[in-house]
């Protein structure tokens, strides 16, 4: 049992999100073109893939490598609207990760509450407007309720798989999505369905480590 996220923990999320997402990407591309282009499935993981890649280039990675690394992936080899959103979620959490060899649970309440807050001003989105952030906000605060970091990854799968999948109701507010208003009702958003994989893809890994 730990309580603190080590460097080789935080590649193992990177490499358990790329796998989630290109294991995903398929669906993701469809669930994207009922609502827009069809291209997020493809584009999140082509640019997961590129984070891995990157980040084992790097000699002996630290924390903040790894969180900046994928922040600068994302921001500029995705495009998109959720090319800058993805990377501006990792790029917020940078700051919390300067000279630390690990981090607490507390160290990851502020990360995850500051990736959220710069996705929310960037893409002026907000709970309800059929976006990630109906995940990603669940999420987080699920997280940040959590005693230890198990629980607080466990809490956070079901809070964003339960905001994911309530997007199938909304119309939306924002992006591509907006243009096909009420026809947008019975589609679940791509990109909330991205986040609910990628915080199943950590809560497993996390299982896996703390158990095996
Ligand atoms: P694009 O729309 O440029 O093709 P993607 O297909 O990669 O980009 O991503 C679409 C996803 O981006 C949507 O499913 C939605 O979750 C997210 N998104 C779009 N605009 C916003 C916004 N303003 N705020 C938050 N998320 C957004
Ligand atoms: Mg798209």
């Amino acid at each position: 049992m730990t309580n603190e996220i080590k460097i080789e923990h935080a590649i193992g999320f990177i490499n358990a999100i790329s796998r989630q997402l290109s294991a995903h990407r398929d669906d993701l591309n469809q669930l994207d073109s009922a609502l827009g282009d069809g291209d997020h499935g493809t584009g999140i993981s082509t640019a997961f893939e590129v984070a891995v890649r990157a980040i084992d280039a790097i000699d002996y990675p630290t924390l903040e490598d790894v969180w900046k690394t994928t922040a600068t992936v994302l921001m500029n080899r995705m495009g998109g609207a959720s090319g800058a959103l993805f990377g501006t979620f990792f790029l917020k959490g940078v700051r919390f990760t300067k000279d630390k060899t690990c981090l607490s649970k507390a160290d990851l309440n502020e990360i995850l509450l500051a990736g959220l807050d710069g996705v929310k001003q960037r893409g002026k989105s907000d709970v309800g407007d059929k976006t990630m952030v109906d995940a990603l906000q669940p999420a987080v605060e699920a997280f940040i309720a959590s005693d230890n970091l198990s629980e607080g990854w466990r809490q956070s799968a079901i809070h964003a798989r339960q905001g994911a999948e309530s997007t199938a109701d909304l119309v939306a507010k924002h992006g591509r999505a907006k243009f096909i208003g009420e026809r947008a009702r019975g589609h679940q958003d791509a990109g909330a369905t991205t986040i609910a994989l990628m915080f199943e893809a950590i809560q497993d890994y996390w299982e896996e480590r703390m158990n095996g």
